[in-house]
């Protein structure tokens, strides 16, 4: 096997050693890669050679440890659906931190690479087809301009994986700015002292909001940072349709990158309620919901906080309510104006959030796409749906163009902001199922890369309607996800 040197440089163990446990991965019996993202390697300084087919092989599926690396499973805890319960990494290891040719920290994790300490009664492997669906759209969100863990790799390991069925086992090799959740924080406050609790935090600041380091109170501007980055990320979801499905705590990273793709699914036809959960019975966690989901599980992060931002809690709970507090008119202002881009406004005002919750409420009535209602409307082009030939989506065109003249925007400027605002592909699941059976049943990988190409440049300027643009001929109403696969 030929000799790598990645550049790893591993922080996570300087914490208090209740905060991990080392632990290796399970060998498997016959690991092959079937996807490997080399220009992400790249950018990382992940190098291989064309010939390393063994090297990428041992690595991607934990049978090889890279040179450096030093595994560990993190502990966290969360609420899951609303209720706490200790967790931990059940069945991803952290190989360590890659430190980027441009200088940047990131984890590198496998994820289904055997059992944890904290894998309750769970086998800590994954199926090659949850494994893929993480892939495809992790890297369609990097794509669509949204913050993100980001994929490597999947290799298949060779045993099955028994859930209700048998099915094949795999490994994804996937990097995160960190793995460090809203649960680590409750998991901190729970177990740990508030000396460990609080250099846990001046850790993460040091790690993800270095410019707040030596702040009066570090602990409350750490809040505030997450809160904006939290914002921000709702505000990008709601854009283009993203519903992630398991907004539990521990599956929010303090980083404000989407992560831990479980049952997410996109969108279709424009409704507030949409679910494709499972297991999420009482919607809890449907699409028009996340903004309020993430301002509940930042107020555990901020619960998590209190020790640290003032000795006296009820001083603390009134300091942190007040940064919590932002939370409401600042996504509503940043919501506003990204809606307001989609439809060409550089600004919001009053006039165009009437124009935008009519087309809103509009494609709710008629079940108007929601990705493809905005292309129609940039591109001015004709999509043979009878929904587009209304009256009274004519007469919202017709408002919209007198509305846009009136604010001195040209349909150049128009245009020109929608493309950046407006994915012209998202990974309808009714694709990514169709990806996903080709690969999983047949070991055909072509329509996978295929739409994965088009999927991470989602805003190529494209106006023609093709087979990656269209919604499920039968609607939204059969499909569902699963957890825990
Ligand atoms: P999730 O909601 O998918 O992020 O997972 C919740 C918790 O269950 C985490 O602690 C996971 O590590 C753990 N978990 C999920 N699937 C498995 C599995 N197959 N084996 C062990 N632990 C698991
Ligand atoms: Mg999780």
């Amino acid at each position: 096997m030929s000799k790598h040197k990645w550049n790893f440089n591993n922080s996570y163990q300087q914490l208090s050693n209740k905060m991990y446990s080392p632990v290796m991965p399970t060998k498997v019996l016959a690991p092959a890669t079937v996807l490997f993202n080399k220009k992400l390697a790249v950018e990382l300084g992940l190098v291989f050679e064309a010939a390393d087919t063994e090297f990428k092989d041992g690595v991607f599926s934990g049978n090889f440890i890279p040179e450096g690396a030093e595994p560990i499973a993190q502990a966290y805890a969360g609420h899951q659906f609303g209720h706490f319960n200790i967790l931990g990494d059940g069945r991803a290891i952290l190989l360590g931190e890659i430190i980027t040719p441009n200088g940047s920290r990131v984890d590198i994790q496998l994820k289904g690479s055997g059992p944890t300490p904290y894998s309750r009664r769970g086998d800590g492997r994954a199926t090659l087809r949850s494994m893929l669906r993480e892939y495809i759209i992790s890297e369609a969100m990097h794509g669509m301009g949204i913050a993100s863990s980001r994929s490597i790799a999947v290799a298949i390991t060779g045993e099955k994986v028994y859930r209700e069925d048998m099915h094949d086992g795999a490994v994804l090799t996937r990097i995160a700015s960190s793995h460090i959740r809203v649960g680590t924080f409750e998991y901190a406050r729970n177990f740990l002292s508030t000396e460990e609790l609080e250099s846990f935090t001046n850790y993460t600041i040091r790690r993800h909001y270095p410019q707040l380091q030596g702040s009066a109170n570090a602990a409350l501007e750490f809040l505030r940072a997450v809160v904006l980055k939290q914002v921000a990320l709702m505000v990008n979801w709601m854009r283009v349709g993203f519903i992630h499905g398991v907004m539990n705590t521990d599956n929010m990273s303090v980083a404000g990158e989407t992560f831990d793709y479980g049952p997410c699914a996109f969108m279709n036809s424009y409704d507030t309620k949409t679910v494709f959960s499972s297991i999420d019975t009482n919607s809890r966690y449907a699409y028009g919901n996340q903004p309020q989901v993430a301002l509940w599980n930042l107020s555990c992060l901020a619960s998590a906080l209190l020790p640290l931002i003032h000795s006296e809690e009820a001083i603390a709970i009134k300091m942190a309510e007040e940064v919590l507090n932002v939370f409401p008119a600042l996504y509503q202002q940043q919501y506003a104006t990204m809606m307001a881009n989609k439809i060409g406004f550089l600004v919001s005002n009053e006039e165009i959030v009437l124009l935008i919750s009519e087309l809103l409420e509009w494609m709710q009535l008629n079940k108007g796409d929601y990705t493809n209602t905005f292309l129609v409307i940039q591109w001015n082009g004709k999509l043979s749906q009878p929904i587009y030939e209304q009256d009274l989506f004519k007469e919202w065109l017709k408002k919209r163009e007198i509305l846009l003249a009136k604010n001195g925007i040209s349909i150049e400027v128009a245009t020109s902001l929608m493309q950046l605002n407006n994915p012209c592909y998202i990974p309808r699941n009714h694709l990514v199922e169709q990806a996903l059976d080709a690969a999983c049943f047949e070991n055909n990988y072509d329509y996978f890369n295929r739409f994965l190409s088009t999927l991470v440049q989602p805003n190529d300027v494209v106006k023609e309607w093709n087979e990656f643009h269209m919604p499920p001929e039968v609607g939204d109403g059969v499909y569902a996800t699963y957890c825990g696969t």
